[in-house]
C-alpha cells in the first residue's frame, strides 16, 4: 500500500536520527492508521507511550516525513490497546520508557543535537566541544580530539590526552564521543574508565563470560577509556587490555586514552603497552593560562546564566590558578553566596565569599619540605639531597618525595632530581611505598601528616 511504503520511508530516515536502542524501543511497536504527507497517524499500545511519542518524538517524525516528501506533517497518536496485548514486547515497553527516561527526553529533541548522542551513555550535555575554552595548555589536546572524531582510526590512532586532575580530560572525551555519535548515529562506541574495565573484567572471568565481554569491548567502532592510570596494578587487566588494544588498532578502529600521567610515568604499566600508547599522539594538558582561566569563569556563568561582573571574574581567575574544577567551585560559592545573602555579586562579596581559599595554602616548594623533614627528622639537608641509601636518611627521603607529590606542581623528574638526581621511577615507588606505609604505621603517618600541616601553616 502506498500508505505504507510513505510510513517505511519515514521509519527509514527516523532510524538515521535515533539511536538504535531508542529506534528498537519506540518505534517497534507502533503502525501507521493514516500516513499522508499532510497527517499521519500512528497507533501505540498505551498512553504511556503516547504521552512520551507526543513529548520527545513528535518532532522527529514530523522532520523525518518533511525529508521524504518535502512538507511537514501533521503527527497524531492514537492508544490501540490490542497492540499492547499482541506485543511481545508488552512488559518491556511499559518499564523501558522509565528506564531511559532522561536520556530519551533529552535526546529525542532534535534542536538540541549534542543532547542527541548521549543517551545510554549518560554524557553530560555540558561536555561539548563547544563548550570547552581553547588555550595554549590544552589547545594540542582539543584540535587531536576534533581529528579523529573527523577521521577516526586515520588521523591520530591512539590519542593518548595526559593532564592533571581538573583539567579538562574527561570533558574532551566525552565532548568527542558525542561529536563522534553525531556523526555516525548508529556506529558502535564504547566510553569506559579504566575502573569500569578493570571491575567488568573481573566480573567476566569470575562467571566465566569472557567472550561476552571480549565482544562488547572489541566489536566498536570507537573505544574511549578514561583515566587509564588504573590499569596499573591490575597485571592480568593490561594483558587483556593489550588484545582489546591491538584487536580495534588492527582494525584501524579509534582509541581515546585519557591519563593523568604520560605514558611511561604510569608506575608498573607493562612496557609493550606504555610503547604502544605512544604510536598515536600523546597530547599533554598543562594548567591553563590567566587568559584561559578568565574565559572558563565567563563561560561557565554564561551557561548558567547568571551575571558576573568582570572584577569578580578577574579575582576568580587570578587566584586560582592550579585546577578548572577548582575554579567552577569558586564560581559557584561566590554565585551561591550572593543568593544566600540576597546581596548583589560585588568584588567585595566575592573576596569574603572566598576567603579560605585565597588565603589558604601558600605555594610549597620541594626546599620547604625537604627543609621541614630534614629538622622533623634531624637528618641534614645535604643527606637528604646526597646519594646515601643507609636506612635513617632512605626513609626520610622518600618521605620528601611523597609529600612533594602531595604538596607541589613538581614532576617526578624534577623532585627526583632534587633529592640526588634520581629518576621518575623512584619518585614513584617512594611515593607508592610511603602512602602504603601511612596506611600501616601511625609512626609514619604521625610524622608526615606533621610535616604536612607545618608546610600548610606557613
Ligand atoms: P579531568 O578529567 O581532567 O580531571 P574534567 O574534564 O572533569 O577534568 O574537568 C573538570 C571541570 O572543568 C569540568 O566541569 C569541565 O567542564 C571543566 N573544564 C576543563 N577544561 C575546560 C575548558 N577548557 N573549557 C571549559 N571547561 C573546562
Ligand atoms: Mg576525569
Amino acid at each position: 500500500m502506498k500508505q505504507d511504503r510513505l510510513w517505511e520511508a519515514v521509519l527509514d530516515q527516523i532510524a538515521r536520527r535515533v539511536r538504535r536502542q531508542q529506534f528498537e524501543t519506540w518505534f517497534r511497536n507502533v503502525y501507521p492508521v493514516l500516513a499522508d504527507p499532510e497527517r499521519i497517524e500512528l497507533a501505540v499500545p498505551n498512553r504511556f507511550y503516547k504521552e512520551w511519542m507526543e513529548t520527545y518524538y513528535a518532532s522527529v517524525i514530523r522532520e523525518s516525513a518533511a525529508a521524504v516528501t518535502g512538507s511537514a506533517p501533521e503527527v497524531f497518536f492514537a492508544v490501540d490497546s490490542t497492540l499492547a496485548a499482541s506485543s511481545a514486547n508488552d512488559r518491556q515497553s511499559e518499564t523501558a520508557p522509565l528506564q531511559d527516561q532522561q536520556a530519551s527526553g533529552a535526546h529525542a529533541d532534535k534542536s538540541n543535537p549534542q543532547d542527541q548522542a548521549s543517551d545510554e551513555y549518560n554524557f553530560s550535555p555540558a561536555y561539548t566541544f563547544a563548550s570547552f575554552v581553547v588555550g595554549p595548555a590544552n589547545r594540542l589536546g582539543h584540535a587531536a580530539a576534533m581529528a579523529v572524531v573527523e577521521a577516526p582510526g586515520r588521523a591520530y590512532n591512539p590519542l593518548f590526552i595526559h593532564g592533571g586532575v581538573g583539567l579538562g580530560k574527561t570533558h574532551l572525551l566525552q565532548a568527542a564521543a558525542q561529536a563522534f555519535l553525531q556523526r555516525s548515529p548508529r556506529a558502535k562506541l564504547v566510553f569506559t574508565s579504566c575502573e569500569e574495565f578493570v571491575n567488568d573484567f573481573v566480573l567476566a572471568v569470575q562467571r566465566g563470560d569472557l567472550g561476552a565481554f571480549r565482544s562488547r569491548q572489541r566489536d566498536v567502532d570507537f573505544l574511549l577509556i578514561d583515566d587509564i592510570h588504573f590499569l596499573a596494578r591490575a597485571e592480568r587487566t593490561q594483558e587483556e587490555f593489550f588484545h582489546t588494544f591491538n584487536s580495534l588498532y588492527s582494525a584501524h578502529k579509534q582509541i581515546i586514552i585519557s591519563s593523568d600521567s604520560p605514558p611511561s610515568e604510569i608506575p608498573s604499566l607493562e612496557e609493550r603497552l606504555v610503547s604502544r600508547f605512544k604510536w598515536g599522539l600523546v597530547a599533554r594538558i598543562d594548567p591553563p593560562t590567566y587568559e584561559t582561566r578568565l574565559a572558563i569563569v565567563k563561560n561557565k556563568a554564561a551557561l548558567r546564566g547568571v551575571e558576573v561582573p568582570d572584577k569578580v571574574a578577574e579575582l576568580i581567575a587570578e587566584n586560582i590558578d592550579t585546577n578548572i574544577r577548582e575554579l567552577e567551585g569558586a564560581l559557584t560559592r561566590v554565585t551561591g553566596f550572593a543568593a544566600l545573602w540576597n546581596r548583589p555579586l560585588t568584588l567585595e562579596l566575592a573576596r569574603e565569599a572566598l576567603q579560605d581559599t585565597l588565603f589558604a595554602r601558600p605555594s610549597v616548594s620541594i626546599e620547604d619540605v625537604a627543609r621541614e623533614v630534614s629538622s622533623r627528622f634531624s637528618v641534614k639537608l645535604s643527606d637528604l639531597q646526597g646519594r646515601r641509601r643507609t636506612k635513617s636518611i632512605a626513609l626520610p627521603r622518600q618521605i620528601c618525595m611523597h609529600i612533594a607529590r602531595q604538596l607541589t606542581d613538581y614532576s617526578l623528574e624534577e623532585i627526583g632530581g632534587f633529592f640526588g638526581g634520581r629518576d621518575h621511577t623512584t619518585v614513584m615507588y617512594a611515593d607508592e611505598k610511603i602512602s602504603e606505609l601511612i596506611k600501616t604505621d601511625p609512626g609514619t603517618r604521625a610524622a608526615v601528616n606533621g610535616v604536612i600541616s607545618s608546610l600548610s601553616r606557613h
